[in-house]
C-alpha cells in the first residue's frame, strides 16, 4: 500500500515535470528573424518541379505564392540557416532569383508593432481580434433586429463558434449570397474586407447599392477557421491551417483541402506537416464537417458564394481538383472579368480571372469545388486580395480601406450578374 502510494506521488510529480515545459513552449512566439523572401520566374516544368519536390521536402522551405506555371512568379520563405543551400539550388536550376523581403520578421514589426488585445470597438484601420469581430456581429444584431440576426455555421477544434450573420431587408424567397472568409488562417486582409463589406451591405445608404444588395438575402462569416485565426496573433503570425491534432509534431490541416467533393484527388499532401495537408479523410475536420452540414440546409437556394483569401490579386472560379471546363466556364470567366474590371476603376488595382487550374494551381477539396459541385451555385469565385508579393501575407493595415473600397465595386458587379439568377 505504502509502496503504491510511493508510486502514485513520483507519478504525479513526473507528470507534473513533463508537463510544464509543453506549456511555456506554448507561450514562446514563433519568430521569422532573418527569413527571406525570394522571387522566382521558372521558365521550365522542370524548375517547378523541383521547386515542389523541396517543399514537400519538409526541410522547412516553403511558398507564399506557388510556381504554378512557367513565366509566372513565385515567391518563397527561406529561413536564415538554408540561404546557402537555397542559392545553390537555384543557380544548379538555372533559376535567376531576386529578394523581395529581406528580413520577415522586421517587417512584421514594422506592421504590426504589438499584439493586439482584443479592446472592444470595430474599425478598418487595423487587424481585428476574432472576439472584437464577434461582439461586432452582435452589435450589429442587436441595432438591426428586423434586418441581421446571429447565426452560428459551426464549430471548431478547440471549441470556438463559427459565427455569422444573415442579413435581410424581408420579403419572401429572395435568392441567397453566401461569403466567407479566413479559412486560412494567416490571410488577415480577407476577415478585414469582409467585415468592410459586411458593414456597407448594412449601414450604406447609396440608393444604388441599397437596390442591389437588397434584392438578395446573405449570410457572411468573416472567419471560419477561429482557431487559426487566433492562433496567428497568439503564437505565428504565419499558421495558415487548422489547430487540428495533425501528428506528433505537426497540428493541423488545410481546411481548404478537406472538403469532401474530390478529396484529396489531386494538388492536396497527405503529409500533417505540409501546409496542404489534406486530414485524414473528407470532412475530417471540426470545421468544415459543421460548416458545410449548415451550408447544405440552404445549397439549392443560393446564387453566388464569395470565399476571401489573399494574397495575389486574382480572381478564381471552379474547378480545382481538374483543368476540365464546367459547362458554364465561358459565362464564369465574363462575369469575373466583368467584376475585375470594376474593382480596377477605383485605384487601378489589376485583378486576373480564370478558373482556379489554369490561373493558379490544381487543388482538391477546396470550399469552392465543393459547393459547385454539390449545388451547382451559378457564380461561385474566390479572391486572392492585395497584393502581388511586396507585403504579401503582411499587409500593412491602411490597405484594409482601398482593398476594402475596390471589393465593394467588385461586389456591385457581380450583384448586377447575380440578379439574373433566380432561386431554383
Ligand atoms: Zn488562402
Amino acid at each position: 500500500m505504502r509502496n503504491m502510494f510511493k508510486s502514485l506521488v513520483l507519478l504525479a510529480i513526473l507528470a507534473t515535470t513533463l508537463a510544464l515545459p509543453a506549456q511555456n513552449i506554448e507561450t514562446v512566439k514563433a519568430r521569422y528573424d532573418n527569413y527571406k523572401v525570394y522571387r522566382v520566374i521558372p521558365t521550365t516544368k522542370e524548375q517547378i518541379k523541383k521547386l515542389y519536390e523541396i517543399e514537400e521536402s519538409g526541410v522547412g522551405i516553403s511558398f507564399w505564392r506557388d510556381p504554378t506555371h512557367a513565366g509566372r512568379p513565385a515567391d518563397i520563405l527561406v529561413p536564415p540557416h538554408l540561404i546557402p543551400q537555397a542559392h545553390n539550388v537555384m543557380n544548379s536550376l538555372g533559376l535567376e532569383y531576386e529578394i523581395i523581403i529581406q528580413d520577415v520578421q522586421k517587417l512584421i514589426d514594422e506592421v504590426h508593432p504589438k499584439t493586439r488585445q482584443a479592446s472592444g470597438g470595430m474599425d478598418w484601420n487595423d487587424y481585428h481580434r476574432l472576439d472584437e469581430i464577434y461582439a461586432w456581429l452582435d452589435d450589429l444584431a442587436a441595432q438591426n433586429p428586423d434586418r441581421v440576426s446571429i447565426v452560428i455555421g459551426g464549430s471548431t477544434y478547440e471549441g470556438r463558434d463559427i459565427k455569422g450573420v444573415k442579413y435581410t431587408a424581408g420579403g419572401q424567397n429572395k435568392p441567397i449570397i453566401f461569403m466567407d472568409a479566413g479559412i486560412h488562417a494567416r490571410e488577415w486582409i480577407s476577415p478585414a474586407v469582409q467585415t468592410y463589406i459586411l458593414n456597407q451591405v448594412i449601414n450604406s445608404q447609396d440608393p444604388s447599392l441599397r437596390e442591389l444588395v437588397d434584392a438578395f438575402d446573405w449570410y457572411f462569416f468573416p472567419v471560419i477557421n477561429p482557431d487559426g485565426y487566433e492562433y496567428s496573433h497568439e503564437s505565428d503570425r504565419m499558421w495558415r491551417k487548422t489547430r487540428g491534432p495533425g501528428n506528433l509534431f505537426c497540428k493541423g490541416t488545410d481546411a481548404n483541402r478537406n472538403w469532401g467533393f474530390q478529396w484529396s484527388s489531386a494538388g492536396a499532401s497527405d503529409n500533417p506537416c505540409s501546409e496542404t495537408y489534406h486530414g485524414s479523410g473528407p470532412f475530417s475536420e471540426t470545421e468544415t464537417k459543421t460548416l458545410s452540414d449548415f451550408i447544405s440546409t440552404m445549397g439549392n437556394d443560393l446564387v453566388m458564394y464569395i470565399s476571401l483569401h489573399s494574397f495575389s490579386q486574382l480572381i478564381l472560379f471552379p474547378y480545382g481538383y481538374t483543368d476540365e471546363h464546367l459547362p458554364d466556364y465561358d459565362n464564369m470567366l465574363t462575369v469575373g472579368n466583368r467584376a475585375a474590371d470594376a474593382l480596377a476603376t477605383r485605384y487601378g488595382t489589376q485583378f486576373v480571372c480564370g478558373n482556379i487550374v489554369e490561373t493558379l494551381y490544381v487543388a482538391s477539396g477546396s470550399n469552392l469545388d465543393w459547393v459547385k459541385g454539390n449545388f451547382n451555385t451559378p457564380l461561385t469565385y474566390v479572391f486572392e486580395l492585395r497584393d502581388q508579393g511586396n507585403y504579401g501575407f503582411i499587409l500593412p493595415p491602411d490597405q484594409i480601406i482601398p482593398s476594402g473600397e475596390e471589393m465593394v465595386d467588385a461586389m456591385m458587379s457581380l450583384l448586377k450578374d447575380a440578379k439574373t439568377y433566380r432561386r431554383i
